[in-house]
């Protein structure tokens, strides 16, 4: 039989600014759902106010850590908390990453592409931008970053890994050059031993499809790429969103585990 609950590693807080509850209230959404166990990854701080009003401020870490803190040990019979980030891959950013990455001793790092150069792609507030873009050369870029973010060396998962589809926009099917840098990407992924988040959260938006693509769930299960589930909650009542579904999917791509972190230590935990 096909495990009813996977780990959920994907949620926020309202220190990011868009996403609401306690940590609390997302715990226990997760026991009334029978979920064993649950990791945090908050939108990570930026230096200088790059992006600030879409996530914490470095002071917040600290507080950030305490109430999740606390509410693993109240928590402590009933569901495992793991504690990470969802970390911005902005390239030149490397001191920064190790800086955040050193801050505290973190279950998982989750290395996340939102932006293209200084394009914040999956911002609604600059949808606009996409009318002067061309959506191939967008996806290749995006898949390129991503490859970028693979090979850095901070990151234990590739969170939403086709993000650049969360409006809608879609590459022409079978471009070549989309292909090639697809595969790129999950190579790049497979060479740096990381995992990919199979993410519920496109269900939630435009696109309404589930992160990645089914072709490239097929080929990261392919080469053997290790999988974790997020639903990429920012509300309580998103946690877990459609788990069942992305664990079917996996199954029907022959996937027979998924992984949890503990540490930054990757733990297999079979499907069936
Ligand atoms: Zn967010
Ligand atoms: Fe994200
Ligand atoms: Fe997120
Ligand atoms: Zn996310």
């Amino acid at each position: 039989m096909l495990l009813t609950t996977v780990p959920d590693y994907h949620m926020h807080t309202p220190r990011c600014n868009h996403a609401i509850g306690d940590v609390i209230e997302y715990a226990q959404v997760a026991v009334q759902l029978g979920i064993k166990e649950i990791g945090f990854s908050d939108h990570c701080p930026m230096p200088n106010g790059f992006d600030a009003q879409w996530r914490m401020s470095y002071e917040q870490l600290d507080a950030y850590l305490s109430e999740i803190e606390a509410a693993r040990a109240h928590f402590a019979a009933d569901l495992k908390i793991r504690v990470g980030l969802e970390l911005d891959y902005v390239p030149h950013h490397e001191a920064w990453l190790q800086k955040l990455s050193d801050y505290y001793d973190w279950d998982y790092l989750i290395g996340s592409v939102h932006f293209i150069g200084d394009w914040a792609f999956d911002n609604e507030d600059h949808l606009d931008d996409w009318q002067h873009k061309n959506i191939n050369e967008a996806y290749v870029s995006y898949y390129d970053v991503v490859a970028e973010s693979a090979k850095s060396g901070f990151f234990d998962v590739i969170g939403h890994p086709d993000l650049i589809k969360k409006f809608g926009h879609r590459a022409t099917a079978n471009d070549p050059a989309v292909h090639a840098a697809e595969e790129r990407m999950l190579q790049a992924v497979k060479q740096a031993n990381i995992a990919l988040e199979i993410s519920s959260a496109g269900l939630r938006k435009p696109v309404a499809e589930v992160y990645p693509h089914a072709r490239i769930l097929a080929r990261a299960a392919e080469l053997g790429i290790p999988f974790c589930f997020g639903s990429d909650a920012h509300a309580p009542g998103e946690v877990g969103y459609a788990m069942q579904d992305c664990v079917q999917m996996l199954d029907a791509c022959g996937v027979s585990a998924i992984h949890s972190f503990e540490k930054r230590q990757r733990c297999l935990l079979s499907l069936r």
